[in-house]
Protein backbone atom coordinates (compact mmCIF):
# COMPACT_ATOMS: atom_id res chain seq x y z
CA UNK A 1 0.00 0.00 0.00
CA UNK A 2 1.59 3.50 -1.10
CA UNK A 3 0.03 6.66 -0.59
CA UNK A 4 1.55 9.74 0.19
CA UNK A 5 -1.66 11.31 1.35
CA UNK A 6 -1.50 8.23 4.72
CA UNK A 7 0.98 9.91 7.08
CA UNK A 8 1.37 6.57 8.67
CA UNK A 9 -1.68 7.47 11.60
CA UNK A 10 -3.19 4.07 10.13
CA UNK A 11 -1.47 0.95 10.50
CA UNK A 12 0.20 -1.10 7.83
CA UNK A 13 -1.31 -4.58 9.31
CA UNK A 14 -4.73 -2.81 9.06
CA UNK A 15 -3.78 -1.35 5.76
CA UNK A 16 -3.39 -4.91 4.34
CA UNK A 17 -6.03 -6.23 6.09
CA UNK A 18 -8.45 -3.59 4.20
CA UNK A 19 -7.35 -4.24 1.06
CA UNK A 20 -7.62 -8.37 1.71
CA UNK A 21 -11.46 -7.52 2.75
CA UNK A 22 -11.97 -4.93 0.05
CA UNK A 23 -11.29 -7.69 -2.47
CA UNK A 24 -12.88 -10.64 -0.82
CA UNK A 25 -16.05 -8.47 -0.87
CA UNK A 26 -15.57 -7.78 -4.58
CA UNK A 27 -15.75 -11.36 -5.61
CA UNK A 28 -18.95 -12.09 -3.73
CA UNK A 29 -21.03 -8.91 -4.91
CA UNK A 30 -24.57 -9.09 -3.66
CA UNK A 31 -27.82 -7.08 -5.06
CA UNK A 32 -30.20 -4.87 -3.36
CA UNK A 33 -31.95 -6.40 0.22
CA UNK A 34 -29.54 -9.66 -1.20
CA UNK A 35 -26.04 -8.53 0.34
CA UNK A 36 -26.69 -11.47 3.34
CA UNK A 37 -22.80 -12.72 3.01
CA UNK A 38 -21.87 -8.66 2.94
CA UNK A 39 -23.80 -8.46 6.29
CA UNK A 40 -22.37 -10.96 7.97
CA UNK A 41 -18.88 -10.33 7.17
CA UNK A 42 -19.63 -6.28 8.39
CA UNK A 43 -20.93 -8.20 11.54
CA UNK A 44 -18.04 -10.22 11.93
CA UNK A 45 -15.40 -7.79 11.03
CA UNK A 46 -17.48 -5.48 13.66
CA UNK A 47 -17.69 -7.95 16.36
CA UNK A 48 -14.17 -8.56 16.10
CA UNK A 49 -13.05 -4.95 17.11
CA UNK A 50 -15.73 -5.02 19.88
CA UNK A 51 -18.35 -3.03 18.75
CA UNK A 52 -21.47 -3.99 19.51
CA UNK A 53 -23.94 -4.41 16.31
CA UNK A 54 -27.40 -4.06 15.21
CA UNK A 55 -28.77 -5.82 12.34
CA UNK A 56 -32.14 -6.27 10.04
CA UNK A 57 -32.93 -2.50 9.07
CA UNK A 58 -33.88 -2.63 6.00
CA UNK A 59 -33.31 -6.69 5.99
CA UNK A 60 -29.79 -6.54 5.33
CA UNK A 61 -28.43 -3.24 7.04
CA UNK A 62 -25.84 -3.18 9.99
CA UNK A 63 -25.20 -0.49 12.05
CA UNK A 64 -21.98 -0.53 14.40
CA UNK A 65 -21.40 1.68 17.44
CA UNK A 66 -18.77 3.04 19.34
CA UNK A 67 -19.45 5.01 22.69
CA UNK A 68 -17.22 6.71 24.99
CA UNK A 69 -17.28 9.36 28.03
CA UNK A 70 -20.19 10.74 28.89
CA UNK A 71 -21.29 13.33 25.88
CA UNK A 72 -24.46 13.12 24.48
CA UNK A 73 -22.70 14.49 21.01
CA UNK A 74 -23.48 11.73 18.02
CA UNK A 75 -22.61 11.56 14.95
CA UNK A 76 -23.20 8.86 12.33
CA UNK A 77 -20.93 7.76 9.04
CA UNK A 78 -22.51 5.77 5.95
CA UNK A 79 -21.42 3.33 4.07
CA UNK A 80 -22.85 1.37 0.99
CA UNK A 81 -22.85 -2.07 0.84
CA UNK A 82 -24.61 -3.17 -2.58
CA UNK A 83 -23.68 -4.16 -6.39
CA UNK A 84 -25.17 -4.38 -9.55
CA UNK A 85 -26.49 -6.52 -12.34
CA UNK A 86 -23.73 -6.18 -14.72
CA UNK A 87 -20.76 -8.59 -16.05
CA UNK A 88 -17.35 -7.91 -15.00
CA UNK A 89 -15.17 -7.69 -17.81
CA UNK A 90 -11.98 -6.74 -15.60
CA UNK A 91 -9.44 -9.14 -15.49
CA UNK A 92 -8.09 -8.37 -11.76
CA UNK A 93 -7.21 -11.67 -10.02
CA UNK A 94 -10.55 -10.94 -7.55
CA UNK A 95 -13.04 -10.43 -9.94
CA UNK A 96 -16.66 -11.02 -9.39
CA UNK A 97 -17.18 -14.98 -8.74
CA UNK A 98 -21.13 -14.64 -9.15
CA UNK A 99 -22.46 -14.45 -13.02
CA UNK A 100 -23.88 -10.91 -14.20
CA UNK A 101 -23.20 -9.48 -10.80
CA UNK A 102 -20.25 -6.71 -9.90
CA UNK A 103 -19.01 -4.15 -7.52
CA UNK A 104 -18.83 -1.58 -10.32
CA UNK A 105 -19.57 1.20 -7.98
CA UNK A 106 -17.20 0.93 -5.24
CA UNK A 107 -19.16 -0.11 -2.43
CA UNK A 108 -16.77 -2.53 -1.68
CA UNK A 109 -14.35 0.29 -0.94
CA UNK A 110 -16.81 2.44 0.81
CA UNK A 111 -17.99 -0.40 3.06
CA UNK A 112 -14.53 -1.67 4.32
CA UNK A 113 -13.09 2.17 4.72
CA UNK A 114 -15.83 2.60 7.34
CA UNK A 115 -14.92 -1.08 8.63
CA UNK A 116 -11.31 -0.33 9.16
CA UNK A 117 -12.31 3.13 10.57
CA UNK A 118 -14.36 1.76 12.75
CA UNK A 119 -11.26 -0.24 14.10
CA UNK A 120 -9.19 2.32 14.67
CA UNK A 121 -11.96 4.00 16.67
CA UNK A 122 -12.86 1.68 18.49
CA UNK A 123 -9.27 1.65 19.97
CA UNK A 124 -8.95 5.43 20.26
CA UNK A 125 -8.43 6.22 23.91
CA UNK A 126 -9.77 9.95 23.64
CA UNK A 127 -13.54 9.70 22.19
CA UNK A 128 -16.45 11.43 24.19
CA UNK A 129 -19.51 10.94 22.22
CA UNK A 130 -21.21 8.12 19.84
CA UNK A 131 -20.12 7.21 16.53
CA UNK A 132 -22.62 5.15 14.74
CA UNK A 133 -21.36 3.32 11.34
CA UNK A 134 -24.30 2.97 9.27
CA UNK A 135 -23.61 -0.27 6.45
CA UNK A 136 -26.73 0.68 4.11
CA UNK A 137 -28.30 -1.66 2.02
CA UNK A 138 -29.80 -1.38 -1.67
CA UNK A 139 -28.13 2.33 -3.24
CA UNK A 140 -28.48 1.57 -6.62
CA UNK A 141 -31.71 2.93 -7.44
CA UNK A 142 -33.57 0.54 -4.87
CA UNK A 143 -34.16 3.26 -1.99
CA UNK A 144 -32.50 1.12 1.14
CA UNK A 145 -31.18 4.77 2.60
CA UNK A 146 -35.24 5.71 2.87
CA UNK A 147 -36.14 2.29 4.52
CA UNK A 148 -33.50 2.90 6.69
CA UNK A 149 -35.10 6.17 7.60
CA UNK A 150 -38.58 4.92 7.72
CA UNK A 151 -37.37 2.01 9.71
CA UNK A 152 -36.23 4.15 12.71
CA UNK A 153 -32.66 4.47 11.77
CA UNK A 154 -32.00 8.37 13.34
CA UNK A 155 -34.64 7.26 15.98
CA UNK A 156 -32.73 4.27 17.61
CA UNK A 157 -29.46 5.88 16.57
CA UNK A 158 -29.64 9.76 16.82
CA UNK A 159 -27.29 11.43 15.20
CA UNK A 160 -26.28 15.27 15.29
CA UNK A 161 -25.15 14.72 11.84
CA UNK A 162 -24.33 12.22 9.16
CA UNK A 163 -21.63 11.54 6.81
CA UNK A 164 -21.22 9.89 3.66
CA UNK A 165 -18.57 9.81 1.03
CA UNK A 166 -18.06 8.28 -3.17
CA UNK A 167 -14.62 7.44 -4.86
CA UNK A 168 -14.96 9.51 -7.40
CA UNK A 169 -12.76 7.82 -10.59
CA UNK A 170 -12.90 11.55 -12.48
CA UNK A 171 -11.17 13.14 -9.82
CA UNK A 172 -7.51 13.14 -8.92
CA UNK A 173 -6.63 10.27 -6.03
CA UNK A 174 -5.85 12.62 -3.17
CA UNK A 175 -8.72 15.08 -3.77
CA UNK A 176 -11.70 15.65 -1.87
CA UNK A 177 -15.06 17.52 -2.95
CA UNK A 178 -17.36 18.29 0.09
CA UNK A 179 -19.97 21.30 -1.55
CA UNK A 180 -22.07 23.71 0.62
CA UNK A 181 -25.78 22.66 -0.46
CA UNK A 182 -26.47 21.02 -3.84
CA UNK A 183 -24.13 17.64 -4.85
CA UNK A 184 -26.42 15.20 -6.74
CA UNK A 185 -29.21 15.80 -8.49
CA UNK A 186 -33.33 14.06 -7.62
CA UNK A 187 -33.83 11.15 -9.61
CA UNK A 188 -37.18 10.53 -11.20
CA UNK A 189 -38.00 7.54 -13.25
CA UNK A 190 -40.84 6.54 -16.16
CA UNK A 191 -41.82 3.72 -18.00
CA UNK A 192 -45.16 4.21 -20.71
CA UNK A 193 -46.90 1.91 -22.84
CA UNK A 194 -47.90 3.56 -26.21
CA UNK A 195 -50.43 1.21 -27.34
CA UNK A 196 -52.15 1.64 -30.77
CA UNK A 197 -53.51 -1.70 -32.93
CA UNK A 198 -50.73 -3.60 -34.89
CA UNK A 199 -51.16 -4.48 -38.85
CA UNK A 200 -49.25 -5.95 -41.71
CA UNK A 201 -46.35 -3.31 -42.60
CA UNK A 202 -47.42 -3.36 -45.95
CA UNK A 203 -50.98 -2.39 -45.24
CA UNK A 204 -50.68 0.53 -42.29
CA UNK A 205 -54.14 2.44 -42.53
CA UNK A 206 -55.34 -0.72 -41.32
CA UNK A 207 -53.68 -0.92 -37.93
CA UNK A 208 -52.84 2.40 -35.60
CA UNK A 209 -48.64 3.05 -34.98
CA UNK A 210 -47.45 3.10 -31.69
CA UNK A 211 -43.93 3.11 -33.08
CA UNK A 212 -44.93 6.65 -35.00
CA UNK A 213 -46.32 7.70 -31.80
CA UNK A 214 -43.60 6.75 -30.02
CA UNK A 215 -41.17 8.25 -32.16
CA UNK A 216 -42.93 11.98 -32.03
CA UNK A 217 -42.96 11.35 -28.16
CA UNK A 218 -39.28 10.87 -27.62
CA UNK A 219 -38.21 14.10 -29.58
CA UNK A 220 -40.52 16.21 -28.14
CA UNK A 221 -39.50 15.00 -24.25
CA UNK A 222 -36.59 16.87 -25.50
CA UNK A 223 -38.09 19.91 -25.56
CA UNK A 224 -39.08 19.88 -21.74
CA UNK A 225 -35.75 21.10 -20.90
CA UNK A 226 -34.89 23.56 -24.07
CA UNK A 227 -38.07 24.82 -24.15
CA UNK A 228 -39.87 24.59 -20.93
CA UNK A 229 -37.42 24.73 -17.71
CA UNK A 230 -35.57 27.66 -16.87
CA UNK A 231 -32.26 27.69 -18.83
CA UNK A 232 -30.26 28.38 -15.97
CA UNK A 233 -31.39 25.58 -14.01
CA UNK A 234 -30.34 22.14 -13.75
CA UNK A 235 -32.11 19.57 -15.73
CA UNK A 236 -32.11 16.18 -17.78
CA UNK A 237 -34.68 14.34 -19.58
CA UNK A 238 -32.83 10.88 -20.82
CA UNK A 239 -34.77 8.29 -22.73
CA UNK A 240 -32.94 5.08 -22.32
CA UNK A 241 -35.11 2.44 -23.68
CA UNK A 242 -37.55 1.81 -26.44
CA UNK A 243 -38.56 -1.67 -27.05
CA UNK A 244 -41.71 -2.80 -29.86
CA UNK A 245 -42.07 -5.11 -32.44
CA UNK A 246 -41.17 -8.32 -33.60
CA UNK A 247 -39.88 -8.39 -36.99
CA UNK A 248 -39.68 -6.60 -40.05
CA UNK A 249 -43.27 -6.70 -41.77
CA UNK A 250 -45.44 -6.58 -38.92
CA UNK A 251 -46.25 -3.12 -36.98
CA UNK A 252 -46.80 -4.15 -33.83
CA UNK A 253 -49.42 -3.32 -30.93
CA UNK A 254 -47.54 -1.49 -28.29
CA UNK A 255 -44.28 0.43 -27.32
CA UNK A 256 -42.91 0.67 -24.55
CA UNK A 257 -40.74 3.76 -23.95
CA UNK A 258 -38.21 4.01 -20.18
CA UNK A 259 -35.81 6.61 -19.01
CA UNK A 260 -34.71 8.93 -16.00
CA UNK A 261 -35.15 12.56 -15.57
CA UNK A 262 -32.49 14.85 -12.64
CA UNK A 263 -33.19 18.47 -11.17
CA UNK A 264 -32.32 19.86 -8.18
CA UNK A 265 -35.24 22.73 -7.56
CA UNK A 266 -38.29 20.90 -6.34
CA UNK A 267 -40.46 23.50 -8.86
CA UNK A 268 -38.13 21.89 -11.89
CA UNK A 269 -39.27 18.47 -10.83
CA UNK A 270 -43.06 19.04 -10.79
CA UNK A 271 -42.45 20.97 -14.31
CA UNK A 272 -40.96 18.43 -15.72
CA UNK A 273 -43.36 15.56 -14.35
CA UNK A 274 -46.30 17.66 -15.80
CA UNK A 275 -45.12 18.43 -19.06
CA UNK A 276 -43.86 14.53 -19.86
CA UNK A 277 -47.07 13.87 -18.80
CA UNK A 278 -49.24 16.43 -21.05
CA UNK A 279 -46.73 15.61 -23.76
CA UNK A 280 -47.49 11.85 -23.65
CA UNK A 281 -50.91 12.02 -23.33
CA UNK A 282 -51.36 14.82 -26.19
CA UNK A 283 -49.52 13.01 -28.85
CA UNK A 284 -50.39 9.86 -28.05
CA UNK A 285 -54.19 10.53 -28.65
CA UNK A 286 -53.44 12.53 -31.86
CA UNK A 287 -52.00 9.76 -33.31
CA UNK A 288 -55.09 7.68 -32.21
CA UNK A 289 -52.98 5.61 -29.27
CA UNK A 290 -53.31 5.18 -25.84
CA UNK A 291 -50.66 6.06 -23.34
CA UNK A 292 -50.08 4.51 -19.84
CA UNK A 293 -46.98 6.43 -17.76
CA UNK A 294 -45.85 5.02 -14.37
CA UNK A 295 -43.55 7.74 -13.00
CA UNK A 296 -42.04 7.64 -9.81
CA UNK A 297 -39.89 10.27 -8.00
CA UNK A 298 -37.33 7.84 -6.54
CA UNK A 299 -34.34 10.03 -4.62
CA UNK A 300 -34.68 13.91 -3.69
CA UNK A 301 -31.39 16.10 -4.63
CA UNK A 302 -28.55 15.37 -2.03
CA UNK A 303 -28.17 18.66 -0.21
CA UNK A 304 -25.11 19.30 2.07
CA UNK A 305 -25.73 21.57 5.53
CA UNK A 306 -22.75 23.85 4.94
CA UNK A 307 -21.34 23.70 8.45
CA UNK A 308 -21.23 19.77 8.03
CA UNK A 309 -19.44 20.91 4.31
CA UNK A 310 -17.28 23.01 6.23
CA UNK A 311 -15.90 20.58 9.04
CA UNK A 312 -15.81 17.81 6.53
CA UNK A 313 -13.34 20.61 4.22
CA UNK A 314 -11.16 21.34 7.13
CA UNK A 315 -10.71 17.39 8.29
CA UNK A 316 -9.93 16.79 4.94
CA UNK A 317 -7.23 19.33 5.13
CA UNK A 318 -5.91 18.28 8.16
CA UNK A 319 -5.69 15.11 6.55
CA UNK A 320 -3.49 16.17 4.04
CA UNK A 321 -6.27 15.76 1.21
CA UNK A 322 -6.33 18.44 -1.62
CA UNK A 323 -9.65 20.38 -0.51
CA UNK A 324 -11.46 21.05 -3.94
CA UNK A 325 -14.29 22.58 -5.46
CA UNK A 326 -16.19 21.25 -8.53
CA UNK A 327 -19.41 21.37 -10.24
CA UNK A 328 -22.27 19.48 -8.80
CA UNK A 329 -23.65 16.10 -10.22
CA UNK A 330 -26.24 14.99 -12.55
CA UNK A 331 -26.01 11.72 -10.78
CA UNK A 332 -28.13 10.76 -7.72
CA UNK A 333 -27.83 9.23 -4.57
CA UNK A 334 -29.98 8.02 -1.83
CA UNK A 335 -28.43 9.35 0.82
CA UNK A 336 -29.85 12.20 0.38
CA UNK A 337 -32.82 10.52 2.18
CA UNK A 338 -30.63 10.52 5.34
CA UNK A 339 -29.84 13.71 4.69
CA UNK A 340 -33.41 15.23 4.74
CA UNK A 341 -33.41 13.45 7.94
CA UNK A 342 -30.62 14.73 9.60
CA UNK A 343 -28.02 17.75 8.59
CA UNK A 344 -24.94 16.00 7.17
CA UNK A 345 -22.13 16.33 4.32
CA UNK A 346 -22.06 13.98 1.38
CA UNK A 347 -18.19 14.35 -0.19
CA UNK A 348 -16.49 12.75 -3.21
CA UNK A 349 -13.00 11.10 -2.77
CA UNK A 350 -10.83 11.65 -5.83
CA UNK A 351 -9.70 7.75 -6.56
CA UNK A 352 -8.34 8.32 -10.89
CA UNK A 353 -5.71 5.77 -11.54
CA UNK A 354 -3.30 6.69 -14.14
CA UNK A 355 -3.99 3.34 -16.22
CA UNK A 356 -7.00 2.05 -16.87
CA UNK A 357 -9.45 4.72 -15.19
CA UNK A 358 -12.57 2.76 -15.86
CA UNK A 359 -15.61 4.64 -14.51
CA UNK A 360 -18.51 3.95 -11.93
CA UNK A 361 -20.97 1.70 -13.12
CA UNK A 362 -18.34 0.54 -16.10
CA UNK A 363 -18.30 -3.58 -16.64
CA UNK A 364 -14.32 -2.67 -16.46
CA UNK A 365 -14.40 -0.75 -13.24
CA UNK A 366 -12.22 -1.78 -10.19
CA UNK A 367 -12.15 0.31 -7.03
CA UNK A 368 -8.83 2.09 -6.75
CA UNK A 369 -7.42 -0.01 -3.44
CA UNK A 370 -4.52 2.96 -3.53
CA UNK A 371 -7.06 5.36 -1.96
CA UNK A 372 -8.54 3.17 0.96
CA UNK A 373 -6.27 5.07 3.44
CA UNK A 374 -7.43 8.73 2.46
CA UNK A 375 -10.86 7.52 2.98
CA UNK A 376 -9.85 5.18 6.45
CA UNK A 377 -8.27 8.69 7.63
CA UNK A 378 -11.07 10.96 6.30
CA UNK A 379 -13.44 9.49 8.68
CA UNK A 380 -10.75 8.60 11.89
CA UNK A 381 -9.92 11.98 11.90
CA UNK A 382 -13.40 13.30 11.36
CA UNK A 383 -14.56 11.06 13.69
CA UNK A 384 -12.00 12.18 16.65
CA UNK A 385 -12.33 15.70 15.88
CA UNK A 386 -16.15 15.83 16.30
CA UNK A 387 -16.21 13.67 19.67
CA UNK A 388 -12.99 15.03 20.67
CA UNK A 389 -13.02 18.81 20.83
CA UNK A 390 -14.70 20.70 23.22
ZN1 LIG B 1 -23.66 3.42 -8.46
ZN1 LIG C 1 -22.24 4.21 -5.80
Amino acid sequence: MNSQHCDGAIAADLLAQAVAWRRELHRHPELAYDEHRTAEFIASRLAESGIPIHRGLAATGVVGTITRGTSRRSIGIRADIDALPIREDSSVAHASSVAGIMHACGHDGHTVMALAAARVCAELPDLDGTVHFIFQPAEEGEGGGRRMVEEGLFRLFPCDNVYALHNWPALAAGACVARDGAMMAALGLFTIRIRGRGCHGAMPHEGTDPILATAQIVAALQSIVSRNVDPLQPAVVSVTQIQAGDTWNVAPDECLIRGTTRWYDETVGDLIEARLTRLVQSIAAGFACTAQIEYQRRFPATINDPSAASFVRAVAGGCGLKVMDHEPSMGSEDFAHMLQAVPGCYLWLGAARGHDNAGLHSSHYDFNDEVLPDGIRLWVSLVRKYLTDP
